[in-house]
Parts: structure tokens; C-alpha cells; sequence
């Protein structure tokens, strides 16, 4: 029998939607055995589990990491090493960068910074931008897996971050989408409707409403559900597969789960957030419970977790969203100032496995939505998203008894301090290791920077 290069076993491992109590060899950055610990081969590194669960790899299709442009935010390296502390084994980067990758040397460009800082695996989201249609076939002959898009301006003041990156009205849109029928790739849209945002926030300053509640009534579920609508509507039009981000209301699954049945091609995305916290956190947090959408009230997050349950919601991502203490504070003075977004890689997994001990959502459901379903939308699958013979061998450990408090000074992303969403919150199930490619990069929550680098580019399969 051939030496393997590692041996994991004594673990309750996650295979084909169930648990069976029994390890796994890895040879070359792949999945050789699955077995009974005593059928497994000799390996020069061993593993003891411990009786602890052993999943697939976290797949984080939502995550935004700055570089180039605002590396005082985030670097691939910080992000990958907060991924890696989480249980994310393969990062998607969605483009807000400077500029963000619209065109394939931009694309290289950030291909080239992301292989030498990664600890973990990557993929590049392109940039689709209506003032940059020319580029959208070039770019997408390269390898990334899918294009991103925004309805709405450039924000005030990160016009560069946003180059390439929007279709700022309807006719702007349907020519977009058009461009991007053709390429056959999926398009992911941040689809809120900015008109209604707009006059929103005009007529809230105006009454001197500004504090960190008014975000939230700036930016009513309608904003969402209409833009939705038109979503579907110019995809089914055009022909263009669809993946709506971060969707925040059940009224907007709604729409999805009636366009599946009719057979569009369309993925919906949602985020811990909209799941696990509501607008009360903006009284409390101001800018830093701000992200777009907004968080919402407590009867639309219940609402919202029927269509995680019933299988309409195909993914779950952080929408890591870093950004400095400085660039949140001065949303104190006016919310409408303050970037949207904060981190959340490091805390998708715990969080979900926390909500599983209260019974909200299997293990298998979580499975699917943080690894397997992110695998097979990007055609990622089957070397990642599940273990399987063959596979790549990323893993994470995880103990589902041990509790531990977020605290967010431990947190790896240069950005830590603003992630306080769930900061001094008690969770059930650590993460205790995270392999990647048969390397352990994660170990008792501590990642090693000397692996950046490790980290490879992931694409489409053949
Ligand atoms: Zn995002």
C-alpha cells in the first residue's frame, strides 16, 4: 500500500448527506480514501479527530478583499487568513477594488497579488460595467467563474472603486445583460433599486433624519423586491443565468422560488445577517450594523428564513465588507456617509452551526449552502464542495459542544475592529482546523502568516 501523505481519522465525517464515523487519507492534495480508521493506508502525517466532525471546506461565494486600491482595509493575505480561521477553504472575490477587474489585465493583475498572499484557495468574480461593454466578452474567456454588477451610481467619493462595475438605469441594464447573455456566464447582481433609495435619503436629510434606524427606512423592501422583479424579468428576456446577492426579504425569495418554477435559470444568495440580527442592531451599532440591504425587522427575517428552509435559498455568503473604524465613525454625524458593509468570513460557519443547536437549520442544509451549492453554481464541483474520492482535500474540523465568545480583537481581518455585529456573542461550534489541499493552515483558531502563498487560483472545471 502506498504511504499517503496525511491520515485523518477518528472523525464523524460529512459525506453524501450524512455522517459516518470513519477518516480519510490524502495523497497529493486529494481525497485518496474514505474509511474505517483500521482500513486506512500508512500516512506520514496522522490526524486524530478526537470524535469530532470533519465537513468540507467552507465556500465563500460573497467576499470583498480591496486589493488593489484600499489595502489599509483588507490584503488577500488578511482576508484568507480571517477565511482560514472560519473554515473557508476557497474564496470568491467579488470586484470593489481600485479599479475593480473589468477588463483581463486588470484581472491578472489581481490574479498575480491574490497567488502570492493566499492561505487559501480563490476565485475571481469580473466586473460588468454598461460603460465598459467592449470589455465584457475579453474578460470573460479568462478565468474567472462569474460576472458582478450594481444598479446604482458610484457612491460619492468611490467613483474609482466602482469603474466598470454598474448599470445605473434600466436601458443601461437590459444592454448589460445582453452582453453578458452571450458570454453564458453567470451574472451576480446587488439589485436594489436606486431611484427609490435616492429620493429616500433626500427627503430623510432633509427632515433631519440621519441616524443609524433612517438606513434602514431609506431603504424600504420595496427597493429590493422591484429591482428583483426586473431582474427576472430582463433575464428571462435576454437569456441571462442570474445570481441574486444577499437577498434580505422573504417577499424577494418569493419571486425567485415562482421563477425556478418555471424553470429560469436563477441562484439566491442571503447572508448570516439578514438571518441571525434586525434593525433594532442600528439603534444600538449605527454605521456599524450598516450594510446594503439593510437589516431588517424581525417579522422579514423570520419570513426570509422559510425560503432558507425550503430549499429556494441556493447559497449563503459573508459579504465580507471591510472597511477602517475612521470610514464607519463618521456615519455617527449622518448614516447616509458611512460605507455599507462589515467582515463576517471568519463567523459564517460558527453562526450557522449555533443556529443549528436551536434548530433553526440542519447540518445537511448548511452543508449545501456554504459549500456544496457555491461548488456546483460556479461549476467549481466536483474538486470542491464536498468529500468526495477525488476531491480536493479541504477540510474543516469542527467541535460541535465547544462554545466560545466572538470577540473581535482575534479577528484576522485588517478590519477586525469594525465587525461588531457579533462581538461578546456566546456561539456553539468551533472550528478547531482548516486544511486546504491536504495542508492544515488553521489550528486550534491560530493561522500561520508563513502560509500565504499556499493559496491557488480556482476555476471553472473542464
Ligand atoms: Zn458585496
Amino acid at each position: 500500500m502506498t504511504i499517503a501523505d496525511l491520515v485523518i481519522e477518528n472523525v464523524n465525517l460529512y459525506s453524501e448527506g450524512g455522517i459516518i464515523h470513519s477518516g480519510v487519507a490524502v495523497k497529493d492534495g486529494k481525497i485518496v480514501v474514505i474509511a474505517a480508521d483500521r482500513y486506512l493506508p500508512p500516512a506520514r502525517n496522522v490526524i486524530d479527530g478526537k470524535g469530532q466532525h470533519l465537513l468540507p471546506g467552507g465556500i465563500d461565494p460573497h467576499v470583498h478583499f480591496r486589493d488593489p486600491g484600499k489595502t489599509e482595509r483588507e490584503t488577500f493575505q488578511t482576508g484568507t487568513m480571517a477565511a482560514a480561521a472560519g473554515g473557508v477553504t476557497t474564496i470568491c472575490e467579488h470586484p470593489i477594488s481600485m479599479p475593480p477587474p473589468y477588463s483581463p489585465e486588470l484581472l491578472k493583475r489581481r490574479i498575480a497579488v491574490a497567488s502570492q498572499q493566499s492561505v487559501v484557495d480563490f476565485a475571481f468574480f469580473g466586473a460588468a460595467g454598461a460603460d465598459k461593454l467592449e470589455e465584457i466578452p475579453r474578460i470573460s474567456r479568462e478565468e474567472m467563474i462569474a460576472f458582478k454588477t450594481f444598479f446604482h451610481k458610484p457612491p460619492e467619493g468611490r467613483e474609482e472603486e466602482f469603474a466598470g462595475l454598474t448599470m445605473a438605469n434600466d436601458a443601461k441594464i437590459y444592454e448589460g445583460f445582453c452582453a453578458i447573455a452571450k458570454t453564458g456566464k453567470i451574472l451576480a447582481i446587488h439589485a436594489e433599486n436606486d431611484d427609490i433609495i435616492a429620493e429616500q435619503i433626500k427627503k430623510l436629510r432633509k427632515a433631519g433624519k440621519v441616524t443609524g434606524i433612517h438606513h434602514a427606512e431609506s431603504r424600504p423592501p420595496i427597493s429590493e423586491v422591484e429591482a428583483v422583479a426586473k431582474v427576472l424579468c430582463i433575464a428571462a428576456e435576454t437569456g441571462t443565468r442570474v445570481q441574486l446577492c444577499h437577498i434580505s426579504t422573504g417577499a424577494a425569495a418569493e419571486l425567485v422560488k415562482k421563477a425556478k418554477q418555471r424553470g429560469q435559470e436563477v441562484y439566491l444568495e442571503t447572508c448570516p445577517h439578514y438571518l441571525l440580527a434586525n434593525e433594532s442592531a442600528l439603534e444600538k451599532l449605527g454605521p456599524f450594523a450598516k450594510c446594503n440591504p439593510p437589516l431588517r425587522k424581525q417579522e422579514i427575517v423570520d419570513d426570509l428564513w422559510r425560503y432558507v428552509q425550503d430549499g429556494t435559498v441556493d447559497l449563503i455568503g459573508s459579504d465580507h465588507g471591510p472597511f477602517l473604524p475612521s470610514e464607519k465613525e463618521i456615519g455617527y454625524q449622518d448614516i447616509f456617509t458611512a460605507p455599507a458593509g462589515f467582515p463576517g468570513i471568519d463567523l459564517r460557519l460558527p453562526l450557522l452551526l449555533n443556529a443549528m443547536k436551536s434548530g433553526k437549520i440542519t447540518l445537511k442544509r448548511i452543508i449545501e449552502l456554504i459549500c456544496t451549492n457555491p461548488a456546483k453554481t460556479y461549476g467549481l464541483y466536483p474538486q470542491k464542495g464536498a468529500i468526495r474520492i477525488g476531491a480536493d482535500a479541504d477540510f474543516v474540523m469542527v467541535d460541535l459542544e465547544r462554545a466560545f465568545v466572538v470577540d473581535r480583537q482575534k479577528g484576522y481581518s485588517r478590519s477586525a475592529d469594525t465587525a461588531r455585529l457579533y462581538d461578546g456573542l456566546l456561539l456553539y461550534g468551533l472550528p478547531t482546523m482548516t486544511i486546504v489541499r491536504g495542508r492544515v493552515v488553521m489550528r486550534n483558531g491560530i493561522v500561520a502568516a508563513e502560509d500565504a502563498g499556499w493559496g491557488q487560483l480556482v476555476t471553472v472545471s473542464k
